[in-house]
């Protein structure tokens, strides 16, 4: 099926300004609550969010076998099973309606007014009932810095690491929504030096640049998703900050690897970019050597060309951008992930959500988590306000953005962002 919303000529009758992550082409869905606590599923044109409840309920997807609650959820879950064609068909038609040359909702102002929303009126909320939540290490410059800081070694990237995508299985609870303030964590820590743990709130809470993507059912139980059919069930991507506490993180790690250190909070943006809206920001992916088994090996063009930035913003204070890196840079893509994820029969289901890992690169700005930037604290990352940063302080915002750019559309990702809050415990 064509994907006729991709097409850059088109322009809406919508106002969108100039750089606005979310032309026509974006047609991104998210979940939000309307003035009158209204719960919808919706998409966003420039700086406007749709309703889709009241789209379908006033006929506008006339034609597209969809259930008549489909998008009366608070999650994109029921939708997001329903698989690619009704994505693409459901995408297609929005970008129809909200085209320049279609006058028919244009015209209409008592629909209008159902309808559209400023984006400034709703509340973003979380957009998918997150499933399983899974945390891959992909990056391989990401891998090699955790190497060398912790390891000391030359020959810094673990054995397994260049023959399979590793990762951990995360935690779907806490998984929560940009503008949700996260607290800073408590919990046990060595010192260095010392050879038992103290317990306390952590004092190394540190943010990890990654992007997440979501997928509809893809296998049953036993069975596995190849390579070459990966792509057909993810739904999309968001960006994630993979909160981490490091402190904490050395301690417990060994041998089971991250636990409470991770799991205390992840937060996402709000609008989900389908796969379909960055098919044209497809680019190669890394050159992998030595060539892996051939349930990995693919062919074509297999990453996305994703500019991401990561900002410190101190209470009351301007922000500083600290990262800035890119989606590309990763070595092992999505598609070997998912493939790697089910060789062994293990079921991805509707609303699970993969995290990337931490995405570095080679130059020291696209180091994406403070622990890199600050080489483990030993070299302060300077902020606009004077300030240093080893690791985040008490109010301290984190605002990921991430946009793709060529020289006819821009499709973006909108914001991450969240602040963190100071530690709180009650008990003794
Ligand atoms: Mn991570």
């Amino acid at each position: 099926m064509k994907i006729t919303a991709n097409d850059p000529s088109r322009k809406s009758w919508l106002k969108v300004k100039k750089n606005s992550d979310f032309p026509i082409q974006n047609i991104p869905f998210g979940v939000f609550l309307t003035k009158e606590d209204i719960i919808t599923i919706g998409s966003r044109i420039g700086d406007y969010a749709i309703d889709l409840t009241a789209m379908h309920q006033l006929g506008y997807f006339e034609g597209i076998p969809l259930t008549d609650d489909i998008f009366m959820q608070d999650s994109l879950n029921d939708f997001i099973a329903d698989g690619r064609i009704t994505w693409r068909l459901v995408r297609n038609r929005i970008a129809d309606i909200f085209d320049a040359e279609n006058p028919k909702l244009k015209n209409h102002n008592k629909h209008r007014e159902n309808i559209i929303f400023d984006i400034d009126d709703v509340e973003m909320l979380l957009p998918v009932d997150i499933c399983d939540y899974t945390d891959f290490y992909s990056s391989r410059e990401h891998a090699e810095n955790v190497g060398k800081m912790f390891f000391n070694s030359e020959n810094n990237l673990p054995l397994n690491w260049l023959h399979m995508p590793l990762a951990y299985h995360g935690r779907s609870s806490s998984v929560v929504v940009s503008g949700k303030n996260i607290r800073r964590p408590h919990g046990q820590m060595k010192p260095a030096g010392k050879d038992t743990p103290v317990f306390g709130p952590s004092k190394l809470v540190d943010f990890e640049v990654e992007i997440g993507f979501i997928t509809t059912d893809g296998n049953k139980l036993g069975k596995q998703i190849s390579v070459e059919e990966a792509g057909e069930y993810i739904f999309g991507m968001v960006l994630l900050n993979d909160w981490s506490a490091r402190d904490i993180q050395a301690f417990e790690s060994s041998p089971l690897g991250p636990f409470a250190s991770k799991n205390f909070a992840t937060s996402i943006s709000p609008w989900i970019v389908t796969m379909d809206a960055l098919q044209s920001f497809r680019t190669e992916h890394v050159v992998q050597k030595p060539e892996p088994f051939p349930y990995l090996q693919q062919e074509g063009k297999n990453s996305y060309d994703i500019q991401i930035e990561a900002a410190i913003k101190p209470k009351k204070q301007k922000e500083t951008v600290v990262c800035n890196t890119n989606f590309k840079y990763l070595y092992w893509t999505m598609y070997q992930q998912l493939a790697h994820h089910t060789i062994n029969g293990c079921n991805v289901r509707t609303g699970d959500l993969f995290g990337s890992g931490t995405i570095s690169g080679p130059k020291k700005n696209n180091y994406g988590s403070l622990l890199e930037l600050s080489w483990k604290g030993t070299k302060p990352v300077k902020l606009k306000d004077g300030s240093e940063r080893r690791f985040l302080e008490d109010g301290d915002s984190v605002i990921l953005r991430g946009f793709c750019k060529n020289d006819k559309i821009r499709i973006g990702f909108g914001e991450c962002k969240a602040r963190l809050r100071k530690a709180k415990y009650s008990g003794k």
